[in-house]
C-alpha cells in the first residue's frame, strides 16, 4: 500500500511519517531527505536540486517525479513525504499507480497554521543520516541528550532552508503549487485531514493515532 503525507514544510510529515513507518512496515521515501544526500555527494541530480532548494523553490517535476519512481518501483509499501508536491507530480504518480498495480491508501493532510510553521520550523533539528532522518525540535519536541538524534544517535543538525526567509519563500511556494492537492484528493476521496495544535505536548501521539484510525477505516473498507 501506498500511503501519502500532505502538508506544509514543517507541519510534522517526517515526524508523523516516521510513526507510521513503524507501525505499517512502510518504506519511508522522503524525497527532501533523498535531494539533501544527492546534495551531499555532490551528484549532477545534487547540484541541479540545489538551485531550486537553496531558493525555497521546487526541483522541477521532470527530475522529481523520475527520481522518485526508480526509488519506488520495487517497493510494495511505501509512505510518501514530500511527493507529491504539484498537480503534475500528483497526475504522473496516479498513472504510475495504475501501470504498476500499487494503490494509494489514503492522504493523510496536516492542517498547520502559516504562523505555526515559521515558529516551528525555525527551531527544527533533524538527523542527518539517511536511514533515519527524524526531526526533533528545540523548543516543542527536544531530543532526550541534547543534540543527539533519540532514534540513532547521530549529531542532529540544522537544515540550511530553515531559516525565517527562506521558509516564508517555501510557505508561499506550498500554497501555490502543492495547496491544490487537497482538492485532487478529496475528489479522489483519499484525504484525512488532521487538524495539528502545535502548543499540545502530545501532538504527536495524538495525531498518529488519528492518522492510524483513519487509514485503518480505510484498509479494512
Ligand atoms: P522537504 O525536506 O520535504 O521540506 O524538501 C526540501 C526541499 O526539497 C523542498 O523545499 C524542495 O525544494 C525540494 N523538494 C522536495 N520534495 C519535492 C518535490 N516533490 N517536488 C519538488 N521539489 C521537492
Amino acid at each position: 500500500m501506498y500511503i501519502i503525507m500532505l502538508g506544509a514544510p514543517g507541519s510534522g510529515k517526517g515526524t508523523i511519517g516516521n510513526e507510521l513507518c513503524d507501525n505499517y512496515g512502510l518504506t519511508h521515501i522522503a524525497t527532501g531527505d533523498i535531494f539533501r544526500n544527492e546534495i551531499k555527494n555532490q551528484t549532477d541530480l545534487g547540484k541541479k536540486a540545489s538551485e531550486y532548494i537553496s531558493k525555497g523553490q521546487l526541483v522541477p517535476d521532470e527530475i522529481t517525479v523520475s527520481m522518485v519512481e526508480s526509488n519506488i518501483k520495487e517497493i510494495d509499501d511505501v509512505l510518501l513525504d514530500g511527493f507529491p508536491r504539484t498537480i503534475e507530480q500528483a497526475e504522473a504518480l496516479k498513472v504510475f499507480c495504475a501501470e504498476n498495480n500499487k494503490r494509494i491508501v489514503s492522504v493523510i493532510n496536516l492542517n498547520v497554521p502559516d504562523e505555526d510553521i515559521v515558529t516551528r520550523t525555525s527551531s527544527r533539528v533533524t538527523c542527518p543520516n539517511k536511514e533515519c532522518g527524524a526531526s526533533f525540535n528545540t523548543v516543542f519536541m527536544p531530543p532526550k541528550v541534547e543534540g543527539k538524534c533519540d532514534r540513532c544517535g547521530t549529531e542532529l543538525v540544522k537544515r540550511p532552508d530553515d531559516n525565517p526567509d527562506t521558509i516564508r519563500e517555501r510557505l508561499k511556494t506550498y500554497h501555490d503549487e502543492t495547496e491544490p492537492l487537497i482538492d485532487f484528493y478529496k475528489k479522489e476521496e483519499l484525504l484525512e485531514n488532521i487538524d495539528i495544535n502545535i502548543y499540545d505536548e502530545n501532538v504527536k501521539e495524538k495525531t498518529t493515532k488519528s492518522a492510524i484510525e483513519r487509514i485503518n477505516n480505510r484498509v479494512n473498507d
